[in-house]
């Protein structure tokens, strides 16, 4: 299930000058960081994961936006429900309030769900 690690800075390639965005077993043996060419010429397992290899997310100076789905129900008689697939957002917070300034303003809403479904 780890596929993903999160650091403060990308490290350097450990084969040339580029970021590496994977930490990684490699075929020799080690593990190693490793920019995309290089992690595709020296990775051992074919996926990511626990004991094979995670992805390297730089979080310090960028966040990390998601995309939400999000359903609204409107306070109308049949209590309508809309939902807004692919809200990008970097909380649930701010994907709730992005889908609410979506519909129209006098729509009244009787409650938001927002359900976070994907990493980007
Ligand atoms: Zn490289």
């Amino acid at each position: 299930m780890a596929d993903k690690a999160y650091v403060a800075q990308l490290p350097k390639c450990d084969w040339c000058d580029r970021p590496a965005h994977y930490d990684f077993k490699t075929v020799m043996g080690p593990w190693g960081n490793g920019c995309e060419e290089h992690y595709l010429e020296y990775r051992e397992s074919s996926t990511l994961g626990t004991g094979k290899g995670q992805k390297l997310i730089a979080i310090v100076g960028q966040k990390e936006v998601k995309r939400y789905l999000v359903t609204i129900e409107l306070n109308t008689p049949n209590r309508e429900l809309m939902i807004i697939n692919g809200v990008k957002a970097e909380s649930e917070h701010e994907a709730e309030t992005k889908a609410s300034r979506m519909i129209i303003d006098d729509l009244p809403i009787r409650s938001i769900r927002v359900i976070k479904y994907e990493d980007d």
